[in-house]
């Protein structure tokens, strides 16, 4: 087969490796459509985001095979003890698996364990013609989600894990901050889950004729001005129920950086829900008066599980959740996962609205 390996930042290689065969409760999959995260997008090139560390440490032992857990592919064979999945099942995949060891592990609370590894981190994803992964993060996907959709439930399942940390009540009122791929799920997922009115937050004028496309009631343009006196106004200076924050992160790759966190809390009215879906990086300044003399309660939610991707797929399928909206981008080939990193890592300069894909089989 065929796989991308990692030198150094900067430097991927596609090279020829023998075939690996799946052990016991393990996949072999065949690569049918992959996308780079943006954060691995941004790791390949060394900025020092989420997972550094661990990419870091991984280049000094020589080359890694390293991300690739957002895709669709078909199941080849199955290792011993694997159930509820066939070969010719097309699946998509979790990105934090349970380590099935520990405490919560062990009292039947798996999707609750963050002490597992990460596909493509810890273990090879699928830049490559076939893989072997765990079988436990791997959710068949329904008909009629394609290939391409099918690459982007890795993303929306940490949303739907999102919006289950606001406890929406039916009617509430919304605030996304951030509208790309993540706030562009959330900001679906509420209105399934029952969000009343809900308000858009960008910089980005596309971005924000995207969100309306997707049902944003209200679009507010932060580079025209103070985010929250908007979201004040149109609320009639009550504030959100509940603001998810999805702008945030490294300033150096051009994300808001933590001003959006203490936004987010400025537009929440008192005892209401802020989200945190970004992963913001260093350590934030932190008014602890500000959010408890309000009572807003500051929600970091877990992961997507198993159960969460197959509520994505199940919400896809309906056609309740465009998940290829934001693939602007497309590549032919195993070969042009390089030319998918570099448009996926650099989106503002290619014009790009999420990650480029990968398409490396089809039927
Ligand atoms: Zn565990």
């Amino acid at each position: 087969m065929r796989a991308w390996q990692l030198y150094g930042f900067g430097d991927m290689r596609l090279e020829e490796l023998e075939d690996p065969r799946p052990g016991p409760g393990e996949a072999l999959v065949r690569t049918r459509v992959v996308q780079p995260s943006v954060t691995e997008a941004m790791l390949a090139f060394g900025t020092e985001t989420f997972g550094y560390e661990t990419v870091r440490s991984a280049l000094a032992d020589g080359p890694a095979r390293l991300f690739g857990h957002e895709y669709c592919a078909e199941i080849v064979a199955l290792g011993e003890g694997v159930e509820g999945l066939a070969a010719g099942d097309r699946v998509a995949d979790v990105a934090a698996l349970p380590c099935m060891e520990c405490a919560l592990c062990l009292e039947g609370r798996s999707e609750d364990c963050r002490r597992g590894p990460h596909v493509g981190f810890e273990m090879p994803g699928c830049l490559s013609d076939v893989a072997v992964v765990p079988a436990l993060g791997l959710v068949p996907v329904p008909d009629g989600v394609s290939d391409a959709q099918a690459a982007c439930l890795q993303p929306a399942c940490d949303c739907v894990a999102g919006v289950d940390a606001a406890r929406l009540e039916g009617g509430e009122t919304v605030a996304v901050i951030g509208q790309g791929p993540m706030g562009g799920y959330t900001l679906q997922l509420a209105r399934a889950a029952g969000a009343g009115r809900v308000i858009a937050i960008d910089v980005r004028a596309e971005s924000l004729a995207t969100a309306r496309e997707l049902g944003a009631d209200d679009c507010v343009d932060a580079s025209d001005g103070d985010p929250v006196a908007a979201v004040l106004e149109l609320t009639g200076g009550r504030g959100v129920d509940v603001a998810f924050e999805s702008a945030g992160g490294a300033p150096s790759s051009g994300l808001g950086g933590h001003t959006t966190l203490d936004q987010a809390r400025e537009m929440t009215r008192d005892t209401g829900r802020v989200v945190v879906l970004a992963l913001l990086p260093g350590t934030p300044p932190f008014d602890m008066l500000a959010w408890r003399g309000r009572s807003i309660e500051l929600l970091f939610p877990p992961l997507g599980s198993r159960s969460h991707l197959a509520r994505a797929a199940a919400l896809a399928a309906d056609g309740a959740l465009a998940l290829d909206r934001y693939t602007s981008h497309s590549v032919d080939g195993l070969e042009r996962v390089a030319e998918a990193f570099e448009i996926t890592a650099n989106k503002g300069r290619y014009g790009a609205l999420g990650p480029c894909q990968v398409v490396v089989a089809g039927d």
